[in-house]
């Protein structure tokens, strides 16, 4: 239910060393993804420049010393594209520094080696494809800049001016719409994973969390079970609400689920999740919760609902009441399906009693 901050350690530590704010800008909105993109880049590039030497070499167009000292270089770009799945994990400064070392690198080097021809110019668009694809918006301005600055740099100390400028316009033009267009469709992307997620995790109807996420709760509760009060599981279904759909129509129902739900949330600690299951049967998982809280949260539930008056569009006022099962870990089930499994027979115990009451399985109700 919570939203996992995107770069939780960025500010901190950007704010600590002191470094300036855009440097956050640098911080790529998915290091999975980031390091994903940055080995194949550098393994490609380092390739391509080690293929060309040795050519270069074979043909007479360079001497052996550059050939080989080229090569070595582009051996170790190699190496680093293949340790950048390591680099998921890392420091906020390693990943600030990444696309700009690599603009410096790429400007050093041609400027090294005296080489300003169009193969030279075209490892800048490999920063700025980095940056486009994984970095926010500003990021992507900021490498893109440096790429050209870059460029210009690279070409103005082997030609002159008049003669540099088309070239360095052309790929400054080349290098700007790449990183527009890829930046955009990256943002796009993103905007649609983040509609998938919510998807995924909410119940379009209550706002409720869906059953994925309480069962992802549930998993890592029920790990630290031992160690604390335990995790409580309480199973509410709706009293007769075939009942109310029919009686007042199906929007009216799906107020009630709406309203319940509402209901729910505000009795909740932080740490509850409240889920829809499906249908009109909802599940709170209580992690922290002894055996006597458990029943307690329970029947004060089921108080609530039966004192509530849920008001219609039309203000008509409808009463229902729930059936409530629980169920404790570790005093019942170790597991998630076993908590389930009794927290439903007690519910299902419970509805055959006469519902509008907690069922109980049989070590809670001694
Ligand atoms: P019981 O006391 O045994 O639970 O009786 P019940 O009528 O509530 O029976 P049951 O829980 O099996 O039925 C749930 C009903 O909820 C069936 C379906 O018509 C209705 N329902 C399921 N999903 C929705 C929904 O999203 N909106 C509305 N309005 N009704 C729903
Ligand atoms: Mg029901």
């Amino acid at each position: 239910m919570t939203a996992v901050p995107n770069h939780p350690r960025t500010e901190p530590v950007v704010q600590a060393l002191g470094m300036p704010r855009w440097f956050r800008h640098l911080q790529p909105r998915d290091a999975k993804t980031a390091a994903r993109i940055i080995g194949p880049l550098c393994i490609v590039a380092a390739t391509v420049t080690i293929v060309f030497s040795v050519f270069d070499l074979v043909r007479g167009a360079t001497d052996a010393p550059t050939a080989i000292a080229t090569i070595l270089v582009s051996a170790v770009v190699v190496a680093v594209g293949l340790a950048t799945r390591r680099l998921r994990g890392s420091h906020v400064i390693t990943w600030g520094s990444l696309p700009i070392l690599g603009v410096l690198a790429i400007v050093g080097f041609d400027l090294a080696s005296g080489d300003a021809s169009v193969s030279a110019q075209v490892f800048l668009f490999f920063p700025a494809l980095y940056a486009a694809s994984t970095l926010p918006r500003i990021g992507v301005i900021i490498v893109t800049l440096t790429a050209i600055a870059g460029e210009a740099v690279i070409v103005f100390a082997a030609v002159p001016a008049a003669t540099g400028a088309a070239a360095v316009g052309y790929v400054s033009a080349g290098l700007a719409t790449a990183s527009v267009l890829l930046a955009r469709s990256a943002e796009e992307q993103e905007v649609l994973i983040a509609r998938l997620r919510r998807q995924a995790a909410i119940d379009p109807l209550t706002g409720l969390a869906t059953r994925r996420v309480l069962d992802q709760a549930a998993q890592s509760a029920l790990s630290g079970a031992a160690s604390s009060a335990g995790t409580g599981m309480i199973l509410l279904d709706v009293d007769k609400f075939k009942d109310v759909n029919d009686r007042y129509g199906h929007p009216a129902g799906d107020e009630v689920l709406v309203q319940l739900a509402a209901l729910l949330i505000r009795g909740c600690r932080k740490t509850d999740i409240v889920s829809r299951l499906g249908g009109d049967e909802i599940a709170l998982l209580l992690p922290g919760c002894s055996p006597d809280s458990l029943l307690k949260r329970a029947s004060s539930i089921l108080l609530d609902v039966r004192n509530h008056a849920f008001i219609m569009s039309d203000l008509e006022r409808i009463r229902v009441s729930v059936t409530a099962g629980v169920a404790h870990a570790p005093t019942h089930a170790c597991d998630l399906p076993s908590l389930y499994a009794t927290a439903d027979a007690a519910l299902y115990e419970a509805k055959r009693a006469g519902r509008d009451q907690v069922g109980v399985p049989a070590r809670l109700a001694s």
